[in-house]
């Protein structure tokens, strides 16, 4: 038993860890422009005046985010230093070789399906942090019931809740847990606003 639960805490911490920053590293290292070091030693000039983007940059893959060139095949945003013709056409030739004969619609339509993608997850990240706030709230709520310690939810049920998930639901049900807000300054600040709202209604209904 005690040599099970040493597995699931191993697993639970350091294996999803340890695999994120991979994922991360490995992302890093396939994007990385032989561009970089280029774009950087020229930003110190770029520093007085940015360059401004131009709509045939599109012709390269490219398209205007807060006034830095965005690659639209790979999603990575290259410094202002970099928004010009040579070094867009260079990320495209070195970075995306198969797409570099590719025509100006074949751009825009990857640029309209980024942005596409880019509008459903900023839906889906707003819903779960309005019912990551919203649990929080509960859960508060509740401790404030109970009477129980303000540390009792990161300390002892976050885990629990954490162990349940993955029990009877999955892997990927767990992963949005640690979103929910628990700390001791997150519940007590809960608390409050919970407290002080009651107030303000039963005061206004007297
Ligand atoms: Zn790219």
């Amino acid at each position: 038993m005690a040599r099970w639960l040493k597995g699931v805490k191993r697993v639970s911490t350091s294996s999803n860890d340890a695999e994120c920053s991979k994922a991360v590293r490995a992302e890093n290292t396939t994007i990385t422009d032989p561009d970089d070091n280029a774009t950087t030693s020229s930003s110190t000039v770029s520093k007085t005046e940015k360059r401004k983007h131009d709509e045939s940059y599109i012709g390269f893959g490219f398209v205007d985010s807060n006034s830095s060139p965005l690659c639209t095949l790979c999603n990575k945003l290259l410094p202002n230093s970099s928004m010009a013709p040579a070094k867009l056409r260079r990320h495209l030739k070195t970075v995306h070789s198969e797409s570099k004969n590719k025509n100006k619609e074949f751009f825009v339509r990857n640029k309209e399906e980024l942005l596409e993608s880019q509008k459903s997850m900023m839906h889906v990240t707003q819903t779960i942090n309005e019912k990551a706030t919203e649990a929080s709230y509960l859960f508060s709520y509740r401790i404030a019931q109970a009477g129980e310690a303000h540390t009792v939810a990161e300390n002892s049920i976050k885990p629990c809740v954490l162990d349940i998930t993955k029990c009877m639901l999955d892997e990927k049900s767990a992963k949005h847990l640690p979103t929910v807000p628990l700390s001791n300054d997150i519940v007590s600040r809960r608390i409050h606003d919970l407290a002080s709202y009651v107030k303000k209604e039963l005061v206004t209904r007297l």
